[in-house]
This record gives structure tokens, C-alpha cells and sequence, in this order.
């Protein structure tokens, strides 16, 4: 079906996005969301899930880049790993990169989201079946909570997650952040995206707050330009036991990126130390 129409998200009382839309792929509900895959003309094909873009086949490369390699160097061998929500698949993808990673368990709740990315959106979810991806389709706050209570640790955490109401909302609460820091290794890295660093200021303010309770060592912020997300300006925020992220050898991270024969489009070893190091005055 040919539309010639304008898809917009209302991205707060006051403010909405709008693209023209090219073509309708997929529209379905299941038990927890809306989901939508539309092309659009200018940021081609993109996921909506209640109503709320949630990535973009143009500008995904910089998210799906800064919430996995900053934290995966910065652990600097990481073997297994957890990815909790991101069911488009473009974190696990961007994790697999990295030839150290033995094990991926992959935890999203919704498994209609993974199954109409890999039919609509492959160049995001290419990754989803390959071998060392366990996908594991339950409530990630409840899967870190039983992993707590068990021997098995993760070198690094990625939280990909929606914005912070629904079934999202408890994966930004303190409860949330003490499990995760016990299903880290002695040495873990966790990540999570945290944002709009102009609209969610105190959303911040509190998940740092969170994070040093928990015991984190070292919390770090990453900002960068987003277009479809509120304000087109984003967050993520980093949390280390040991290593900090600004202490990462940068010519290490040439020669793995080198050996892995990793291709980016964002991320190199001069974004690692900018990313950590030039943090906007009013969010430091
Ligand atoms: N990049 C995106 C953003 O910032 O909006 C996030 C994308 S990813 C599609 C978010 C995923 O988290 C969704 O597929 C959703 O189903 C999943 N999710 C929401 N709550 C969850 C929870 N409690 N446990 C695991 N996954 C969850």
C-alpha cells in the first residue's frame, strides 16, 4: 500500500516529530504494545512501539554504536554478556563485533517485537540467530532478579530499553540497578540509555543517584545528537565496578578494532575519550 501521509509522534505534551511516510510494513499488537514498522522517506524503515519511535534504519548506527562499544572496551575482555530489551536486534549485532563475546543472553520481553524486526528490519536483527545468542523473551527486571540469587555472572550489561513507563519503568528503579550490580562480575560494566539530557534532567540526576547506592565505582554519561528521539539530543549512562572508562588505552582499542575487523560508523578510539571526557557543563 502507497500512503501519502505523515506519521507523527507526539514526543511530549508540547511537542511532536513528524515523517512522511512511504509505506506501512507491519502494524500489530501483542499482549504488552503497539507495534508499527513504517518506511519513511527520510530516515527509511522505523519501529514504533506505542506510539513512540523506537529506531531508524539512518541514524540507528549511533545509538546501537555508543550503548555497546564504549562499555565493552571499556571492560576490555568481556566473554559474556547481557542485553535486556533492544529487540530490534541492533545491539546484539553491534555486541557480536566484538570477537571476545563467547555468550550473548538476550533478554527482551516482547517477542513480536524480534519477530517483525527480522522480517522488517534485517539490517538491525541479522544478528538475533546466530550461535552464541540466547534469546531468552521474558520481564528483564525479573530476569536480573533471579540471575542475582544465582552464581552466574555477566562481564557487561546493556540496558536497552524504552522510555521509562510501563513495563520499562521498573528497569530505572533502584531495585532494578542493586540486581544488576550483583549479576556483575568483579569487574562489570552496565549500560543503559538514560534519555534526553534537556527533557529528563532529573531522570539523570536520579539514575546516578541509583547507580552509586548500588556501588558502582565509576558513573560516566555519554551524550550525542539522536533526530528521532525528544529533543534530538540523548543520554546514556555508563557505570564501572573497576575500570574507568577514561583510562582505556586508546591504541588498545585501535589494534582490537583493527583485529576484529570491525566496521563503524560512529564510534572509534577518539569517541571513546570525547564521549567520556566532554560532558555538556549543565549535566556534569
Ligand atoms: N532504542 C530504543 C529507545 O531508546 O527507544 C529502545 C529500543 S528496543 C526496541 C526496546 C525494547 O525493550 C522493546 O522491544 C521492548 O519490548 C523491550 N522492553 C520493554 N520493557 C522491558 C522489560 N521490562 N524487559 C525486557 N525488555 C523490555
Amino acid at each position: 500500500m502507497k500512503f501519502d501521509a505523515w506519521y507523527t509522534e507526539p514526543q511530549t505534551e508540547n511537542l511532536s516529530l513528524s515523517t512522511k511516510i512511504k509505506d506501512i510494513l507491519y502494524v500489530g499488537k501483542s499482549e504488552y504494545q503497539e507495534i508499527q514498522v513504517i518506511d519513511t522517506y527520510e530516515y527509511g524503515k522505523t519501529l514504533i512501539l506505542e506510539n513512540t519511535y523506537q529506531t531508524t534504519e539512518r541514524d540507528e548506527f549511533i545509538y546501537h554504536e555508543l550503548i555497546s562499544h564504549p562499555a565493552l572496551f571499556t571492560h576490555g575482555n568481556p566473554k559474556n554478556v547481557l542485553v535486556i530489551g533492544g529487540g530490534d536486534g541492533g545491539t546484539v549485532r553491534e555486541v557480536l563485533k566484538h570477537e571476545t563475546v563467547e555468550n550473548v543472553d538476550f533478554v527482551e520481553l516482547d517477542g513480536m517485537v524480534i519477530e517483525a524486526c527480522k522480517k522488517y528490519m534485517p539490517t538491525l536483527s541479522c544478528k538475533i540467530d546466530d550461535e552464541k545468542v540466547n534469546v531468552i523473551i521474558t520481564d528483564g527486571i525479573k530476569y536480573v532478579a533471579d540471575v542475582a540469587k544465582t552464581e552466574k555472572r555477566y562481564d557487561v550489561i546493556i540496558v536497552d530499553c524504552p522510555d521509562p513507563v510501563g513495563p520499562a519503568a521498573g528497569l530505572f528503579e533502584m531495585e532494578f540497578y542493586n540486581n544488576l550490580y550483583k549479576c556483575l562480575t568483579d569487574d562489570g560494566v552496565m549500560v543503559q540509555q538514560t534519555e534526553s539530557p534537556l527533557l529528563h534532567e532529573s531522570l539523570i540526576s536520579k539514575i546516578k543517584g541509583h547507580l552509586q547506592d548500588a556501588g558502582f565505582g565509576f558513573i560516566r554519561p555519554m551524550v550525542c545528537s539522536i533526530p528521532t528521539y525528544p529533543s534530538g539530543f540523548w543520554s546514556f549512562t555508563l557505570a564501572s565496578k573497576q575500570n574507568s572508562p577514561l583510562e582505556t588505552e586508546t591504541a588498545e582499542i585501535v589494534a582490537k578494532m583493527e583485529k576484529y575487523g570491525m566496521e563503524t560508523k560512529y564510534y572509534d578510539e577518539e569517541v571513546h575519550k570525547g564521549v567520556f571526557l566532554a560532558i555538556p557543563k549543565f549535566l556534569k
